[in-house]
């Protein structure tokens, strides 16, 4: 786990899919200690394949 990047990368409060599902492309990238809901999960790896 990547404690460094968590604690300067808190989970956004906002309930807005775009915020959450930003933070989660942003860790699966930094830190991927548990994987995306899948509620996101696909739109997450649509997002890692474009980058
Ligand atoms: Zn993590």
């Amino acid at each position: 786990m990547n404690t460094a990047w968590h604690a300067a990368n808190p989970i956004p409060r906002s309930p807005r899919p775009t915020a959450r599902i930003a933070w989660h492309v942003a860790h699966a990238q930094e830190c991927g200690c548990r994987p995306a809901p899948a509620a996101f999960a696909e739109a997450v790896e649509a997002a890692l394949k474009v980058s």
